[in-house]
């Protein structure tokens, strides 16, 4: 697995350079957005890793350039008060963003989650355990009763069920089923989660959808 690190800071991108490399990965590193961008153009990876403030081409710049031609992961690093940046960067198809200074232990977290994620399966019927979600009759059955649930209660359970068995993280449960016009540190996904959950969960002994702590929801049967 090759991971390109696009960070001007000299000591962050040495940082995640050791701290990548020990970890089993490829890593090459840019030190601006026109490098970034040469390296994109020449060789393929995996993940990528942008910072949102690059001299020369910025992060979202990049960003733009990447998703005109690859479908790469990319994972954004931004500093708390660049919330602005965040969003777009969101909108503009960033899958991840981690808030600097973060630790390795979560940044390699959602490597790992982004670099398991494969293309979603697209299905118009999905089975998991005794619930069942026709996607083009827009009909939810759990142990044969027909639950109601809104549009956006549908979109999250369908973007949960097409992602079985990974976990999801809040901020791309948002850019997913809101499109991400807002700050998705708000907890619009918390409170849609506990509403899905009343209805497809709590009346029922088999639990599908938990909370992975600091990281996201995961829908699965529990082993
Ligand atoms: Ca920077």
């Amino acid at each position: 697995m090759r991971i390109l690190v696009v960070e001007d800071e000299v000591k962050t991108a040495d940082y995640l350079r050791k701290g990548l490399s020990e970890s089993g990965y490829m890593v090459d590193v840019a030190r601006n957005g026109h490098d970034g961008q040469h390296l994109i153009e020449e060789f393929e990876f995996d993940l990528i890793i942008l910072d949102v403030m690059l001299p020369g081409l910025d992060g979202w710049q990049l960003l733009k350039l990447i998703r005109r031609r690859h479908q790469t992961p990319v994972l954004f690093l931004t500093a708390r008060d660049e919330v602005e940046y965040r969003v777009k960067g969101l909108e503009l198809g960033a899958d991840d963003y981690l808030i600097k200074p973060f630790s390795f232990v979560e940044l390699l977290a959602r490597v790992r989650t982004l670099l398991r994620r494969g293309p979603p399966r697209e299905s118009e019927h999905f089975q998991v355990a005794d619930l069942h979600m026709d996607v083009l009759r827009r009909r939810v059955v759990r142990k044969e009763e027909r639950l109601t649930l809104t549009n956006k209660e549908f979109a999250l359970l369908h973007l949960l069920l097409e992602r079985e068995g990974e976990v999801l993280s809040r901020t791309y449960i948002a850019s997913q089923v809101w499109q991400m016009n807002f700050d998705s540190d708000t907890n619009v996904v918390e409170v849609a989660v506990r509403r899905l959950r009343a209805k497809v969960d709590d009346p029922y002994d088999t639990k599908l959808i938990h909370t992975v702590r600091g990281m996201g929801y995961v829908l699965e049967v529990p082993s």
